[in-house]
């Protein structure tokens, strides 16, 4: 008995010590302040890790809807050459919701999804990391103060992408039109 009591005193110990480092890449979540290691799952709140790219935990994969949609508005943005059908299309998709304007805004700046998360979503980064040596790493975490809120996001995302890919497709028609007519 008195073993186990040493052993579960050292573990305590080394964990309240402020020099003590985890081995592992992650960091602290700006909400509950626990660590959250870079690819798996850690507190509640962690929703993503940025590396080279974004990686979606396990228990937040609707944000990978967004990613769709949001790699999609920027796609045939970036293929609408800006036609007067295209541009009449964009004013009235942002008037639908936060999001949708959001996402036309990123695409228009070419921002990342992950600066959708933070500027209109309330997503919060964590102080990320950086670990020298030949095994040499860096990234940061991404955070949401309520799972549930953005659970509640992945019908809007469905609907927008939906709505963003037909709206898209008859301002490219009547563009092509005018062109023929042109
Ligand atoms: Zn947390």
């Amino acid at each position: 008995m008195t073993t186990n009591t040493e052993n579960l005193d050292h573990a305590v110990d080394e964990h309240n010590d402020p020099h003590w480092e985890s081995e592992e890449d992650g960091d602290r979540c700006p909400f509950c302040g626990r660590f959250s290691p870079a690819f798996g799952s850690g507190c509640e709140h962690h929703v993503a890790t940025l590396g080279s790219g974004i990686r979606i935990t396990e228990e937040c994969t609707w944000l990978e809807r967004l990613s769709d949609l949001h790699d999609t508005v920027t796609e045939l943005i970036g293929e609408s050459g800006g036609s007067r059908a295209f541009e009449r299309f964009k004013k009235h998709f942002v008037r639908q919701s936060t999001l949708a304007k959001a996402l036309i805004r990123a695409a228009a700046r070419e921002e990342q999804l992950e600066e959708i998360l933070v500027e209109a979503l309330g997503y919060q980064y964590g102080d990320g990391w950086e670990t020298g040596g030949w095994l040499s790493s860096s990234g940061v975490n991404i955070y949401h103060p309520r799972l549930s809120d953005s659970d509640a996001k992945e019908d809007e995302a469905v609907r927008l992408y939906e709505a963003f890919i037909e709206g898209a497709a008859s301002a490219a028609m009547v563009a092509q039109h005018d062109a023929g007519r042109a």
